[in-house]
């Protein structure tokens, strides 16, 4: 594909306008869950963006979106160069809003072979869930600019013996200590997606519990990624500090894969 060809979108085209209006009632449902959990801090919002164009990114940085989210390298490298080139390209356009690249969080399954890439655009990781993959993800990152990692955790209550997608909460200690002692990764905290078939909320309360035991040896990784368009505000009554919204922001995928 031509990464030249991709046309910018018109300023105020239609798409601008539902994101708009869609992303202005998710900031409003994010608001009202903040105050009924009488919390102070609000969580920072993270558009998920796997199955959208990168204009659509582009349109999302134009509405003030700071932090977007992938969950699959082959699509998300192709997209965070193009976005690097529309942005570009709307900087030499002489637009009166100036306009930053995103920050590229990683919300999918990782395999190892794919860190490289990953660490390429990625400022978060919020899908390490073993050992195994710290050796790539050290060789692949800059300690000039450390990769933040989030441990992902498994919070069903039955974990099978092939869990893929978290590391049982017992795994959660030697996963931290392995992060904090790679050069080049920095533990930022700890993510998980609520458990199919089970309540949301007492998965994230467990989920908040772990990382408040995380934080008695390492203070500083205090992120907690939990929350999707379907259970954000039980993942904002349970401490959430960042929440990963796709579907409620960008509609529906246009395609199951
Ligand atoms: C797709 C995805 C999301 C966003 O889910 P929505 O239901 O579209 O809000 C969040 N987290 C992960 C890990 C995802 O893969």
């Amino acid at each position: 594909m031509d990464l030249n060809s991709i046309p910018a979108p018109e300023i105020d085209d239609r798409r601008t306008e539902e994101l708009r209006t869609r992303l202005a009632a998710v900031h409003e449902r994010i608001d009202r869950a903040v105050e009924q959990a009488g919390r102070t801090e609000r969580p920072e919002l993270i558009v998920v963006t796997k199955f959208f164009p990168a204009e659509d990114v582009l349109r999302l940085l134009r509405l003030g979106v700071r932090d977007v989210g992938e969950n699959r390298d082959q699509e998300a490298a192709v997209k965070a160069e193009q976005v690097a080139r529309l942005v570009t390209a709307h900087e030499a356009a002489g637009p009166a809003v100036r306009l930053e690249l995103p920050r590229w969080h990683f919300v999918g399954q990782l395999q190892s072979k794919k860190a490289r890439s990953v660490a390429r655009y990625a400022s978060t990781v919020h899908s390490v869930d073993r050992t195994s993959l710290l050796r790539s993800l050290r060789t692949a990152a800059d300690p000039a600019s450390p990769l933040e990692c989030l441990i992902q955790v498994d919070l069903r209550e039955e974990i099978p013996e092939d869990s893929r997608g978290g590391a049982a909460p017992s795994e959660v200690p030697a996963l931290a200590e392995g992060i904090e002692s790679a050069e080049g990764l920095r533990l930022a905290g700890v993510m998980a997606v609520a458990p199919l078939g089970e309540p949301a909320a007492p998965a994230f309360a467990r989920l908040a519990e772990l990382s408040a035991l995380m934080r008695v040896d390492h203070p500083q990784a205090d992120m907690i990624s939990a929350g999707m368009s379907n259970d954000l505000e039980d993942a904002v009554a349970h401490g959430a500090t960042h929440l990963r919204i796709g579907r409620d922001v960008l509609g529906n995928r246009p395609l199951p894969r």
